[in-house]
């Protein structure tokens, strides 16, 4: 039968068949809130009542600046399902790129956590077309703004009842709109459909292990703001997960209480989430009660991390990759019934690549002429992928589309990677972070992996420094360890025996702490604008 997948039905779904199933958030004004499926289910049905009211129509856009949390959810659901197009907005951007994505979004009401009233307070006066705030909160709670046509979430879904029924329409239709931070230039809109968000999460939840069921307790650390949190909130709807949500406080022992209380067993984030946790864990001598599973992404997790968790704590570490354009994701980072007899360091050497395709993910690597380059764990190229939850273009934006997207449907991801004969994918870098010495390529990823496990060191940056012998040579960036003074010597007599010699860094730089972008990754755009005047000792 052609029944349209759409994202209400996950909702609708959840709250008939895993009614009594929690979302637990830590608030933003502070305590704990749980309630079940079935009960957000009736508030996202009164808050696309809400919106209607408010005059929001089908294809609209509607945005979000917002930590993870209930209300916010019940955005995904109520947005989306009317109709209209949720944007979940990063609010870690810059400000001009925050103002440039409502204007570019032409989003009509801006949903803000009562973080952001000042904010928003800051830059309304940029937002002609925003036809009012909404601030998440209650009424006891409503600040005093001047934002003007600020609105209280709960005073409006107050006004409404729950007797809705969410509307059929093309499965083809947007759903939710999300922007990259390029490294360059401004932030490039990826809108999602309704069938492909559908796609996704069934892909997600059926992602080796990594996924949520009946049973899990998931903590979606991964900001809601940042690719729908990697589809885990559709995932746990449809499922019955348990979703823990942990609101806008992310400190190692914020993270480890709430994890704790409630008994996650699985947790998604970016690596830098998890050093905090780990930092935590070794304070107190344990992990969270109950933690089994470690899903991350988002940019590179050292070897020596992998270790540490799986045989310190006894936590599964599973590594996915993947992209805004992806929806996000693109692997997932299992182990091979196969490889089931390897020895622990070439098991944790296999969870350091970034995983096997999932269904839904075609890829091939190629060269600089687009050529196909063969899949045998040694040769390296740029990633090219395709698939129903693939984005085929940017968000009305043609000069980005022409670059990223070739005339026969791939998408360039930018990522340079080998696959090897079992499909597994190890990035080798993106393809602008690259080190080119003498002609040869050189892995800042792979220097990066390797120096972080040096004791003296907390956080490693490798970037390409101009040389006048050899074209550039890796200059490493680092963040100290506490109490530890990291000098390149004993560095590079360290990393001897894991890279190739004239991979070794000709200088070692220590800062207080390194940039980082709005989704946490390290930014070696402003790394490099920092360094812009460094010149290699003696040269
Ligand atoms: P974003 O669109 O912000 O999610 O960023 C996507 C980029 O993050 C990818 O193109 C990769 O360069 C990087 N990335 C994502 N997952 C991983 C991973 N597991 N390991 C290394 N880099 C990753």
């Amino acid at each position: 039968m052609d029944r349209p997948l759409l994202i209400s039905s996950l909702l609708e779904f959840g709250a008939r068949y895993h009614a009594d199933s929690e979302i637990v958030s830590r608030s933003v004004e502070g305590p704990i809130h749980r309630y079940t499926l079935a009960q957000s289910h009736d508030r996202a049905k009164q808050l696309a009542k809400a919106m209607a009211r408010l005059g929001v129509a089908e294809g609209e856009r509607v945005a979000t600046i917002a930590w993870n949390g209930y209300r916010h959810f019940e955005l995904y659901f109520a947005i989306s399902g009317m109709g209209a197009v949720c944007h979940t907005i990063n609010p870690r951007l810059f400000h001009e790129q925050i103002v440039y994505v409502i204007n570019h979004a032409e989003d009509k009401y801006v949903f803000l956590d009562l973080t952001f009233v000042p904010l928003l307070e800051a830059l309304a006066a940029h937002l002609p077309k925003v036809a009012g705030y909404v601030i998440m909160t209650d009424k006891e709670h409503m600040p005093e703004t001047k934002l003007e046509n600020a609105l209280c979430y709960e005073e409006l879904l107050a006004a409404e009842d729950g007797d809705y029924a969410w509307p059929e329409f093309d499965e083809l239709t947007a759903s939710s709109l999300c922007y990259t931070s390029g490294t360059t230039g401004n932030p490039k809109g990826v809108l999602y459909s309704h069938r492909s968000t559908v796609l996704h999460t069934l892909a997600v939840c059926a992602a080796g292990g990594a996924g949520p069921t009946n049973r899990s307790s998931y903590l979606a650390l991964v900001p809601m703001f940042h690719v729908n949190a990697w589809g885990l909130p559709y995932g746990c709807a449809m499922t019955g997960a348990k979703l823990v949500l942990p609101g806008p406080r992310y400190e190692g022992d914020m993270i480890f209480d709430l994890m704790d209380a409630e008994k996650v067993d699985k947790a998604a984030g970016v690596p830098t989430l998890w050093l905090l946790l780990l930092g935590e864990m070794q304070k107190r001598g344990c992990k969270p009660d109950g933690f089994e599973t470690l899903v991350v992404g988002g940019s590179a997790f050292p070897t020596s991390m992998i270790e540490t968790f799986e045989e310190t704590y006894g936590i599964n570490v599973h590594h996915a990759w993947g992209m805004t354009e992806l929806s996000p994701i693109g692997t997932s980072g299992t182990i091979l019934p196969a490889m089931d007899g390897l020895a622990k360091e070439a098991r944790w050497a296999v969870k350091n690549k970034q995983g096997r395709p999932i269904y839904g993910v075609e890829k091939k690597i190629v060269g600089e002429s687009g050529e196909p380059l063969p899949e045998d764990g040694e040769a390296f190229g740029e990633m090219l992928v395709r698939g129903p939850w693939t984005a085929r273009a940017y968000f009305n934006d043609a000069e980005a589309t022409a670059e990223q997207f070739t005339e026969d449907g791939w998408f360039r991801t930018g990522d340079v990677c080998t696959l090897d004969e079992n499909g597994i994918m190890q990035i080798v870098d993106r393809s602008k972070d690259v080190i080119k010495s003498a002609g040869e390529w050189i892995s800042s990823i792979d220097l990066e992996n390797a120096a972080m496990a040096h004791p003296a060191i907390q956080e490693a940056a490798v970037i390409g420094m101009a040389h006048p012998k050899w074209d550039e040579r890796p200059l490493l960036v680092v963040v100290a360890a506490e109490g530890e003074t990291p000098v390149l010597e004993a560095v590079n007599a360290f990393l001897a025996d894991k890279v190739a010699k004239w991979w070794l860094p000709d200088d070692l730089l220590v800062l207080d702490e390194l940039p980082h972008t709005a989704t946490g990754k390290v930014s070696k755009l402003n790394l490099r604008e920092q360094l812009k005047d460094y010149v290699f000792p003696g040269v």
